[in-house]
């Protein structure tokens, strides 16, 4: 080819392909960067069209951080919770130990697990068992605005894509209170829950029995147990579990989920943990098969003074539309 029909077809094809890409044509080349596909509706609305079940809150409970609940005299309630699952197996043994003594409990999801174990998500919610978020990465890190949506809305869209389950029930990975995601849930109206009741289920040398005696020490009305039933070995977890329930029965409690225990709290929700000082700086432990738990903040909040005159709560405007897009899903981690 002559050299000066050859520097002639380079222009006209130049030509061609500016043209094209300014007109919007698609050239793959050219065409503008696609952003992610916008969230279905089912977090920015504020009832899911497609969602069955509703974990909210009573009102007076949202944007608000919560230890336990100060519930009617004689009420002997308390609750049970399960953070970092769903997972394998111990999630379902977990399922299998609430349903043969009749107990329904709560359960705080990590984004990146429930990609792993959506059925056994599902089977958790089939089984009358509440849920919450747990962040996508159960970070302890300190967070930008951006990464805090990220974390906790993109949990929230995925618990309500995979269970139809739509929840303002949040936890913070190791009970931190100051590294952006609480501000984050607050600003949003999720309810922060902590705990009253920590048996250090998770620490590595903990037998069943230092957990159940424990629990029974600190068990109070209106408490809130931290378990684990996932992201590690969970087995004197569900050892202890059985003999746990069937002791607090004994003693007279009866067990509710979070929604339960939050509506029959009523009034005043009781002042958490003090925060903790500083976050834990950990590697990234998403995908880690065992997670790491900072000390978490003291398990009995003070109580409220009692010269504080009856708190009337002010009605929390319902959660707004958080603008927010799914950020690319991290690859799963491998099995426990
Ligand atoms: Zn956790």
């Amino acid at each position: 080819m002559p050299r000066h029909l050859r520097f002639w077809l380079i222009g006209v094809l130049g030509f061609c392909l500016v043209l094209g890409s300014s007109l919007g044509l698609g050239w793959p080349m050219f065409s503008t960067v696609q952003s992610p596909p916008p969230l279905s509706g089912l977090v920015q609305a504020g009832q899911p069209p497609t969602a069955t079940l509703s974990f909210l809150g009573p009102t007076q409970f949202r944007g608000k951080t919560v230890a336990q609940v100060k519930v009617p005299a004689g009420q002997k309630v308390i609750a049970l919770t399960f953070d970092d699952g769903p997972w394998g197996t111990s999630t379902t043994e977990v399922l299998a130990i609430l349903a043969q003594h009749e107990v329904k409990a709560t359960f705080f999801w990590i984004g990146a697990h429930l990609q792993r174990y959506p059925e056994v998500a599902k089977q958790v919610v089939k089984a009358g068992h509440a849920v919450g978020n747990h962040t996508w990465n159960h970070t302890y890190k300190p967070v930008t605005e951006e990464i805090a949506i990220k974390e906790i809305e993109n949990t929230s869209f995925l618990i309500a894509k995979t269970t139809k389950v739509q929840t303002r029930l949040f936890r913070p990975p190791g009970g931190i209170l100051n590294n952006g995601l609480v501000a984050y849930a607050t600003k949003k109206n999720y309810t922060t829950l902590m705990w009253s009741v920590d048996p250090h289920d998770s620490a590595p040398k903990g037998t069943s029995e230092d957990i159940i005696k424990r629990v029974l020490a600190q068990a109070k009305p209106g408490g809130i147990i931290l378990l684990h039933d996932g992201g590690g070995d969970r087995q004197a977890t569900i050892k202890a579990l059985p003999a746990m329930i069937t002791k607090l029965k004994a003693k007279g409690y009866s067990f509710v989920t979070i929604p339960e225990l939050l509506r029959l709290g009523g009034g005043t929700p009781k002042p958490s943990p003090t925060p903790l000082a500083s976050p834990v700086p950990s590697p990234t432990p998403s995908l880690a098969p065992d997670l790491p738990k900072p000390k978490p903040a003291p398990t009995t909040p003070p109580e409220p003074p009692p010269a504080e005159p009856a708190v009337t709560p002010v009605p929390q405007a319902p959660p707004t539309t958080p603008a927010v897009q799914p950020i690319p899903l991290p690859s799963p981690s491998p099995q426990p």
